[in-house]
């Protein structure tokens, strides 16, 4: 499909307001609930009017704001440490009351019933420990549609919506959208890469990889969840062993830390990312070499791949495609806000 893709924008691409990194990275955000899931789990606050008994009875309690409860939230989560303790404390206010954020903010004035303080107090004090948010929750946003996430899988991360942005970038908005494009995403985990992009593109198939078996299941759960299993298929395989086939895009965020580095992340990356997702290998460009390597035999004429990188690797990297033949165009960098380079485009 290259009349879809235009090459010229392959080089340095504007970088969308987007920031963070999974080096480092201790912004674990969670995402909203479900739709589905809100409004009813909020009962009314207690009336202050009821009728007191009396015979030494208390009158029934009101309970904490929301507000309130928020509040308090915000300030045990500082006191732990947590870097974003507004975030996190209204994302798990949300998930513990069963609220949307827009229900979160009209109904801050209600009472937070019982259960859903108790539901709060244990998500705090797991938070307190080092768990990330979206761990707690079970989903993460990622490119606005809600994933489900658990242990099995790496937690989406902010960084990756740039490979999104690069890859809808290289789509021609009219028709191209609209075609049939095929798309491989290697080491796709949580799947939301693919997925997000067989959202956006209506008519592409696409097929995820994965070394682990229990990542594909996530996945195969999240193209179900968000109404694109139809057109993705899911197989496992170490990179592109067990790929054939043309595509038109392949995408991926492969393990790019270096082993040595992996335990000096912070904890909530460390302990709570499967290190699968995280270990590239003794110099973290283990998976970048294999696939450089095998990546043209499966790209069609005037397909793209799209790598995210880390801070440091875009000249390593650069040179693994360099090498492999995958340079037909100028090898194409997408920078975030701070000027790192996230993400390189190269086609064959
Ligand atoms: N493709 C998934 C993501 O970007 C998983 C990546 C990984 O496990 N390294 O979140």
């Amino acid at each position: 499909m290259p009349d879809a893709l235009s090459a010229e924008h392959c080089d340095d691409l504007p970088a969308p307001p987007l920031s963070g990194s999974r080096i480092g990275e201790a912004d674990p955000r969670g995402a909203a609930m479900p739709a589905a899931d809100t409004e009813s789990a909020v009962s009314e606050p207690p009336s202050l009017s009821l009728p007191h008994r009396g015979g030494g009875e208390s009158p029934p309690q009101p309970s904490r704001s929301i507000r309130h409860a928020f509040v308090e939230a915000v300030a045990a989560l500082r006191k732990a440490g947590a870097e974003t303790p507004e975030l996190d404390a209204r994302l798990l206010v949300c998930h513990a009351a069963g609220l949307t954020h827009e229900a979160f903010v009209a109904r801050a004035g209600e009472g937070l019933p019982p259960e859903a303080a108790a539901r709060l107090r244990a998500s705090l004090a797991r938070r307190a420990g080092g768990e990330p948010v979206s761990r707690i929750t079970g989903t993460r946003e990622f490119y606005g549609r809600s994933f489900a996430v658990d242990e099995r899988v790496l937690d989406p991360r902010p960084d990756t919506e740039m490979l999104i942005e690069a890859a809808l970038d290289l789509i021609d908005r009219g028709a191209g959208r609209k075609a049939p494009l095929r798309i491989v995403d290697l080491g796709t985990g949580s799947g939301c890469i693919l997925i997000t992009l067989l959202a956006e593109l209506p008519n592409a198939r696409g097929l995820g990889t994965d070394i682990s078996a229990d990542a594909l299941r996530a996945a195969e759960a999240n193209a179900a969840r968000l109404g694109v299993a139809e057109r993705a298929s899911f197989a496992h395989s170490d990179w592109l062993e067990a790929v054939s086939g043309q595509f038109d895009l392949i995408v991926c965020n492969p393990p790019y830390i270096a082993s040595g580095e992996i335990d000096g992340l912070a904890p909530e990356v460390a302990r709570h990312d499967p290190r699968l997702a995280l270990d590239g290998g003794e110099d973290g460009l283990d998976a970048y070499r294999q696939i450089a390597r095998d990546a043209a035999k499966v790209l069609a004429p005037g397909g793209r791949i799209l790598l995210e990188i880390g801070a440091t690797q875009a000249e390593a990297v650069t040179g693994l495609l360099g090498e492999s033949g995958l340079h037909a165009g100028k090898i194409g960098v997408r920078r975030d806000l701070a000027g790192r380079p996230r993400v390189l485009v190269a086609g064959a």
